[in-house]
């Protein structure tokens, strides 16, 4: 007889229960699936969760939609400029192309690879409008050092928060910090899910409504709206051309639930993380850098790193551990290296050295809330095996 081998363990997999399946039963049942009542009850849910404050919450269909939408709102068009990290998804900075802008990727720290400001400061033109940091892997960015530049030159900033939620920022959550708008991602993999969905955040009420108007075909009232008011439901006006961005019911009430086990499913992945931390210390690997004391980091990844006196590359250790059942995904090939950014702004890998060094190291270890801690014990004795 054999040992059956382990299940494979994924990367990642979302933590859906029973109340998340209820709660889109019952709004299936209820003859409402598009844009409604739970849309905008998941909006003052998240709004009071990020703590009120002359916050709106807009929901929308993906992150990617809300970072759009961000950016249009804020009149960014052609001939103009946006900073960004080159250690990101392609999203950040896809949505400056849909506007016919251009994305100004720079490098990144070695620690805690987010933005590098220095690196922001140096790119900085006269066509220069906004900056997006993206808080890395969960961790925030230095978000003092990037708004005292952002106010120093008159530019607007977006924060693209698809793996910060709940990260703080010197004791405040991201999404309530003093940038223009703030945008989370309920993809399939984040740290709560709608299946595909997200929220712009902003405290600028002229921000808001735009964004209102343009997530819904440029319309001056929604669907539900003309519902339930007394004026004539027919009736609405087109005021721009707009997209189609919004979350329907049937995500929000899945993002309702999730919200609410937040704070447990955060509680998971610090213990998760600090597991890892713990475990892997001795072995030849760059572990990911922690918040500072006081602070929040959300853990949507675990990003390790090879050392340089590792017996092997990365892509031998991916090998390696899937090879004994395991998962796992890099966090990302840098921009700078796809062939749509390099070619168009004749980008080279000598560029951002750090990010590229960091690329060439590195692998996002599993890490979800309904992982086990047996499951993870598996990839320390895998790494202790390999690595060892
Ligand atoms: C997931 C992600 C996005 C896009 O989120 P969607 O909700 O899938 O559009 C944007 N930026 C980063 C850094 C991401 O990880």
């Amino acid at each position: 007889m054999t040992d059956t081998p382990p299940p494979f363990l994924p990367f990642a997999r979302p933590d859906i229960g029973d109340a998340e399946i209820a709660a889109v039963t019952e709004t299936l049942r209820s003859g409402w699936v598009t844009t409604g009542p739970k849309a905008r009850t998941f909006e003052q849910a998240f709004t009071d969760y990020l703590g009120g404050n002359g916050l709106q919450s807009i929901a929308v269909n993906s992150a990617t939609a809300g970072l759009h939408l961000a950016l249009e709102a804020l009149g960014i068009g052609p001939g103009d400029e946006v900073i960004a990290p080159t250690l990101t998804f392609t999203a950040t900075v896809e949505v400056v192309r849909y506007l016919g802008a251009d994305p100004v990727l720079v490098d990144v720290d070695p620690v805690t690879l987010n933005i590098d400001p220095e690196a922001i400061r140096a790119a900085i033109t006269p066509a220069t409008r906004a900056i997006m940091p993206v808080h890395y892997g969960g961790l925030a960015c230095d978000m003092d050092a990037i708004l005292a530049i952002a106010r120093e030159h008159g530019l607007k900033v977006v924060e693209d928060a698809a793996h910060a939620l709940p990260t703080t920022w010197q004791g405040r959550l991201v999404g309530q910090l003093d940038s223009d708008v703030t945008v989370f991602s309920f993809y399939a993999n984040k740290t709560i899910t709608t299946g595909e969905g997200g929220m712009a955040v902003t405290r600028d009420p002229k921000l808001a409504e735009r964004m209102r108007v343009m997530r819904l075909h440029g319309m001056s009232r929604d669907a539900f709206d003309r519902f339930t008011s007394k004026t004539p439901a027919w009736y609405y006006e087109v005021v721009a051309p707009g997209f189609k961005y919004n979350l329907t019911d049937t995500a929000a009430a899945l993002g309702l639930v999730q919200l609410q086990r937040l704070p447990q499913f955060l509680q998971r992945r610090e213990h998760l993380a600090a597991r890892y931390h713990a475990q892997l210390a001795g072995l030849p690997l760059v572990l990911p850098a922690c918040a500072p004391t006081g602070d929040v980091h959300a853990w949507h990844l675990y990003v390790i790193r090879l050392a340089p006196d590792a017996c092997m590359g990365r892509d031998a250790l991916i090998q390696a551990l899937s090879d004994r059942g395991i998962g796992t995904s890099v966090h990302y090939v840098p921009l700078h290296r796809h062939p749509y950014w390099r070619d168009r702004y004749g980008l080279a890998p000598e560029q951002f050295p750090q990010a590229d060094a960091a690329y060439q190291a590195m692998l996002s270890l599993p890490l979800f809330t309904a992982m086990q801690d047996s499951d993870q014990d598996r990839v320390i004795a895998a790494l202790r095996e390999v690595l060892g």
